[in-house]
């Protein structure tokens, strides 16, 4: 189930889901109401109850969709890395603050504001889109009858990434580990990233899941893999932002579909001169100290 992701709106992760023999296992619940409803429906279609959520990570945009899918199948587990309780404290809780100042703005649109206060409501569910069962080590885990391997990165995308790889179908779902048309770097450590994507290219995977954009195949994540790495090199060098934007862009052409390359044009332009050539300690920010570079 694809996320929908343009520019000027915010964006809706990929879901996957999954039969087992006792119900539905769903990976990420999206942003948006009306993706939980597409999750729902797909769920009653099937004749099996949503058994187990498991999100890759905190990111709204992953995560939101729990609050519906708890009301609607109220037994359901929730899989996923601790993580959200700081973030809670920490990114979510300043991310709040600034929307309640744009709220507050007196040119701010009601369409603007109808969908910062969805925000809120979404960042105010707080404890339901807690984990029931948190992932604290990498280890195979039965959801909804069905044996998944789960792995736990920590230092590199939100800091608790969870991944779920299927074996009977060599699918690795990877949630913003792998994300197009641009890695998105807003809460990430992108050194400690680039070594988790090395341990994600060891596992025998035929097909992976992205947590935005489309499948790919293990060629093509190797494409995306050296691109990541290319990407970071030359934003460490003394190359003009512009050119290791184009160096993405021609990497990954064969990634990024022809209409989302003006967005991702957008996002490098910000990551690059933001996030991955700021202050040493915005660099570290979200690296586990001890593993920032
Ligand atoms: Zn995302």
């Amino acid at each position: 189930m694809r996320g929908v992701f343009v520019a000027g709106t915010q964006p809706d992760g990929n879901t996957v889901l999954l039969r087992g023999s006792n119900g539905i296992v769903v990976v990420d619940s999206g942003r948006h109401a009306a993706h939980a409803a597409r999750i729902i429906d797909a769920a009653h279609a099937s004749g099996l109850p949503v058994a187990a959520i498991v999100n890759t990570h905190w990111h709204l945009d992953h995560v939101a969709g729990n609050v519906a899918l708890r009301a609607a199948f109220p037994t359901v587990e929730v899989h996923a890395s601790n993580a959200i309780n700081d973030a809670l404290s920490g990114f979510l809780a300043d991310y709040r603050k600034q929307l309640e100042a744009l709220i507050a703005r007196p040119d701010a649109t009601p369409e603007n504001v109808a969908a910062w206060l969805a925000e809120l409501a979404r960042i105010d569910a707080g404890a339901q889109l807690r984990p029931t069962h948190p992932v604290t080590e990498t280890q195979d885990r039965l959801l909804a009858g069905r044996r998944v391997h789960a792995g736990l990165e920590d230092n590199a995308v939100s800091g608790g990434d969870v991944w779920l790889y299927d074996q009977s179908t060599r699918t690795l779902v990877a949630g913003d580990l792998v994300t197009l048309p641009v890695p998105l770097f807003d809460t990430a450590c992108s050194e400690g990233w680039q070594q988790a994507l090395e341990r994600l290219d060891a596992i025998g995977f035929a097909g992976l899941v992205p947590g935005h954009g489309a499948p790919m195949d293990h060629v093509q994540f190797r494409v995306y893999r050296n691109g990541f790495d290319r990407l970071l090199a030359c934003a460490a060098s003394d190359a003009p932002a512009d050119a290791c934007k184009a160096g993405w862009l021609r990497d990954a052409a064969i990634l990024i579909p022809q209409q989302d390359t003006a967005l991702a044009s957008s996002l490098l332009d910000y990551y690059i001169r933001q996030v991955l050539r700021a202050s040493p300690e915005r660099r570290a920010r979200y690296c586990r100290k001890g593993k920032a570079s």
